[in-house]
């Protein structure tokens, strides 16, 4: 099955929001089996409208649309469509009584354009949208087997919608293949080198129905294995097996996982916790820990001790080393490090000093030095990492190296207890 998707709005061509819609649904169509051919993104005008469709439909089965349904005049999606299906807008009592609900849900006075929205095409099925007002329509082409789908424009509204009904709808109609995917995260060796790693066994993937897709990000490297038919997960969890037997240790999650995730559930499962003291990630591996559901089980708290006087004043830093090692060092990072974890009591801690960049450097402390330390209850850790001259990659390179260093102390030291 072919698909295309078709983006409304003059927000997008001007550039003040950028089109992370088709971004997620070419992703998600592509982990369903089905290819996005085409992404267009067009004005909130009726004759671009018109003709978007009429030239997606003689190529694609699957026209996904979004934007253009809200309540306001420049939103004109839902008529132009009605008009191009020939079908009048009727007022939908169940999308009204869901639009009532919703208002008096969040005790908000619903206006005469929000009762409008209940309006839709009489030939469309309509796609419950439980998050917000406008609704989604599925169009089935007369005289044909393709599809014209329309969702709102709000990211969060489309992939409900898309989650909930259009992908399950896909399925039903079994134009779908089965399909099985697995990530594994290794972190800490760059794709080129894992690639050579596996070489041999990579390149026996292919007789077996298996495909590869390295996904680098900073500091990782995500490796996906996919295969398509009855035996696919079959396949794709034997492989799996073989890819960690030989890349080992680089082997953070092999369940699609973020490194934060695998970090946070390897501190709850082993009943631990951690806090964090940062200098130059400025709270970066906290909010990234913080950042995921339930993260109070096992993360207590930071200490963005930016300037020399909060690593000395609260960390307990002493000041004669900060002056004589100066605040990148060894020395500063495991007394942030084992400062931290007395003032928060947890299990662990990770501490980073560096200098991010651009500027700040020195000759023996270039931009780019970064210092982590871990301390635990019986042993402090530290190492340096040489990053290079752009702030944001140091800063994240230094929050992945820091969390999947500590979730290889976590795992070896679980071996040794
Ligand atoms: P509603 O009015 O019910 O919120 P809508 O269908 O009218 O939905 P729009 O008004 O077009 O949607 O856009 C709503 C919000 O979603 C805007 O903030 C817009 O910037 C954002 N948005 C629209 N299209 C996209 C897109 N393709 N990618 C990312 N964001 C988008
Ligand atoms: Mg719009």
């Amino acid at each position: 099955m072919q698909a295309e998707v078709i983006t409304i709005g003059d927000e997008l061509l001007l550039g003040q929001t950028i089109d992370t819609n088709s971004a997620w649904m070419g992703e998600h169509l592509a982990l369903s089996g089905i290819t996005v051919k085409r992404i267009v993104s067009i004005a909130d005008d009726a004759a671009e409208i018109v003709s978007a469709l009429d030239d997606a439909l003689t190529r694609s089965d699957l026209v996904l649309v979004t934007g253009g349904l809200g309540p306001t005049r420049d939103d004109i999606t839902k008529a132009v469509l009605a008009e191009y299906f020939k079908t009048p807008l009727i007022m939908n009592e169940d999308v009204l009584r869901n639009i009532t609900e919703w208002f008096n849900g969040k005790g908000l006075t619903m206006l005469e354009v929000n009762r409008q929205q209940a309006r839709m095409p009489a030939a469309c099925e309509v796609l419950d949208n439980p998050q917000g007002t406008a609704q989604g329509m599925w169009f089935n082409v007369p005289d044909s087997n393709r599809v014209v789908v329309s969702m709102p424009g709000v990211p969060y509204e489309m992939k409900g919608i898309m989650r909930e009904q259009v992908i399950p709808r896909l399925q039903d109609r079994r134009v779908l293949p089965i399909l099985c995917h697995r990530t594994i995260l290794t972190q800490g060796i760059g794709e080129s080198y894992l690639s050579e790693l596996v070489k041999d066994w990579e390149e026996g993937l292919a007789d077996k129905g298996v495909s590869i897709a390295y996904l680098p990000a900073t500091g990782q490297v995500r490796v996906r294995l996919s295969a398509v038919g009855e035996k696919a997960r079959e396949c794709v969890d034997q492989e799996v097996g073989v890819f960690q037997t030989m890349a080992g240790n680089w082997v953070i999650s092999d369940n699609d996982e973020t490194l934060a995730f695998a970090l946070g559930r390897e501190l709850q499962t082993q009943g631990l916790t951690c806090a964090t003291a940062e200098s130059c990630t400025g709270g970066a591996i906290a909010g990234s820990l913080t950042s995921q559901a339930g993260s109070s089980a096992y993360f207590l708290g930071s200490v963005v001790a930016y300037s020399n006087e909060v690593k000395s004043q609260v960390l307990g830093v002493n000041q004669e080393d900060l002056k004589k090692m100066g605040p990148v060092s060894d020395t500063v990072v495991r007394q942030m490090a084992e400062g931290v974890r007395r003032l928060t009591g947890a299990d662990y801690a990770i501490a980073t000093t560096g200098i991010a960049g651009p500027d700040g450097g020195t000759e023996s402390v270039p931009v780019g030095t970064v210092w982590v330390s871990i301390a635990s209850s019986n042993q402090t850790w530290s190492k340096c990492l040489q990053l290079g001259q752009h702030r944001g990659r140091n800063i994240s390179r230094a929050v992945s190296e820091a969390q999947a260093w500590l979730f290889r102390i976590l795992r070896q030291d679980k071996s040794l207890r």
